[in-house]
């Protein structure tokens, strides 16, 4: 909304409690789906074992947890990249 006014010549100024980008892409659907996929993966490798099958992939959850940071760190100076650009 504020880059659409921006860009219609509105002077426009953004407040944000933290950082820039919105709750999906932050906090919300992207980091949970992050996280889920390594529960995805010790669950997937629990069956297998359960089935008798040889597995040994489990998530390292403190490289995940810094892979969310990366991401999310990512979004956010795209996000605020675009604003000091446009606004
Ligand atoms: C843990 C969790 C998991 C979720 N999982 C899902 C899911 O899997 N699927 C799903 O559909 N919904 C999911 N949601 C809901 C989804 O995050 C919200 O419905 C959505 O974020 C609401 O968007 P919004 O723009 O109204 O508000 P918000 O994203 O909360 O926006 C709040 C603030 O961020 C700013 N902002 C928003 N977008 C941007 C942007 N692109 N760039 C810069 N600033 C921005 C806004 O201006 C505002 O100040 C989840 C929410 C949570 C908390």
């Amino acid at each position: 909304m504020a880059l659409a006014a921006a860009k219609e010549k509105w002077k426009v100024a953004i407040i944000e409690k933290k950082a820039i980008g919105g709750t999906c892409a932050l906090w919300g659907c992207v980091p949970k789906k992050v996280l889920i996929s390594g529960e995805e993966l010790a669950n997937f490798s629990q069956r297998m074992a359960a089935a008798g099958l040889s597995s040994n992939t489990t998530p390292d959850w403190s490289e995940l947890m810094a892979f969310k940071h990366r991401l999310t760190r990512s979004f956010s100076q795209d996000s605020r990249s675009r604003c000091k650009n446009t606004i």
